[in-house]
């Protein structure tokens, strides 16, 4: 094969058909303002903990919705609770709430 200098990429595609979105649905039925979320990112340019380490609501939020439970666990196993990431959402998502109900679900 020629070498071209450069490779492709694994593939990220999400077979959303197969993700399990049981849990997301018992998420929206506790905070069902998740559903509002559009993914702009305030959250995460404004979080404490995020400076330091890969804190994310908006990836949390996602990953969530893509079946990914445990990246989104992951993503916010560093929250210090702080609330910054609340007063920001310009959606008016208590995220801080929102944090502690993802804990409640899915923690283990
Ligand atoms: S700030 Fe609010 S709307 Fe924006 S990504 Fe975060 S949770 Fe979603
Ligand atoms: S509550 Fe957690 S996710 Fe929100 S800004 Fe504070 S440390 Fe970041």
């Amino acid at each position: 094969m020629i070498d071209f200098g450069f490779s492709f990429s694994p593939s990220s595609r999400i077979n959303l058909d197969k993700a399990d979105k049981e849990k997301f649905l018992s998420l929206a039925a506790l905070e069902p303002d998740v559903l509002k979320c559009m993914a702009c990112g305030s959250c995460s340019a404004s979080c404490t903990a995020g400076a330091f380490e890969d804190t994310s609501v908006r990836k949390a939020i996602l990953s969530l919705q893509n079946g990914l439970s445990d990246d989104a666990v992951k993503l916010l196993n560093h929250c210090m609770l702080c609330g910054k990431c609340t007063m920001v959402c310009p959606r008016g998502i208590n995220t801080r709430h929102l944090i502690l109900s993802i804990q409640k679900i899915y923690g283990k």
